[in-house]
């Protein structure tokens, strides 16, 4: 075992034990989780907009704080990646989703990186999810854009976790933002991706 591949299963065994396990199953629910603090008015509108556009009851989780242990020092972000593994680990089995939402920078290893910041982390057909509002604030007009454009995040993660790959459309919820700040254009999943998950 490499010494890299060691610190790794610390770290995320350090994560994991700071959230007690479920008790009851929600399969059919979605569940917020606000990771520090987290605007009320903006969670009220993610719960209120993702229930009605997809069908599926929507549950805001008491804020939790951040785990120490996913923060990254010298870039003051936190691992997304061990973000979602700390979310699995709280909602596992007990909801069909669990979406954290925090105001801190979010990072994930990818473009050949080991530190990219990021504005939302999913995985294919799992449970967690996790969206950042640190990079959204870009340009902004009003508390009503930038509420549309977390719920256009949000939505696109759960595209995600449904089973969703990006998508080559460039009007579509499910495209690449490619680093770049693009929620204020893809307001709709295309027809090939709602054509491919029940949930949309
Ligand atoms: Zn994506
Ligand atoms: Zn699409």
């Amino acid at each position: 075992m490499s010494f890299r591949f060691a610190c790794w299963i610390i770290l995320t065994s350090i994560v994991l034990n700071t959230c007690s396990r479920p008790r009851q199953r929600q399969q059919n629910v979605i569940a917020i989780q606000p990771l520090g603090i987290v605007d009320a008015g903006l969670l009220q509108y993610l719960k209120t907009e993702i229930t009605i556009l997809h069908g599926i009851p929507v549950e805001v989780l008491p804020s939790q704080p951040l785990p120490a242990a996913a923060f990254e020092k010298e870039r003051g972000r936190y691992r997304a990646d061990l973000l979602l593994a700390y979310l699995e680990h709280c909602g596992q089995g007990k909801f069909e989703k669990i979406m954290g939402i925090t105001a801190a920078d979010i990072a994930t290893t990818t473009q050949g990186r080991s530190s990219w910041g990021v504005m939302g982390l999913a995985r294919l057909y799992a449970a967690p999810a996790v969206i950042s509002s640190f990079r959204v604030q870009k340009k902004l007009r009003s508390v009503q854009q930038f509420r549309q454009r977390m719920l256009t995040l949000a939505r696109h993660e759960l595209g995600h976790t449904w089973g969703l790959s990006h998508c080559s459309s460039s009007f579509c919820l499910m495209r690449d933002a490619e680093g770049k700040m693009k929620l204020d254009s893809a307001g709709f999943f295309c027809k090939a991706c709602t054509g491919l998950v029940s949930r949309l």
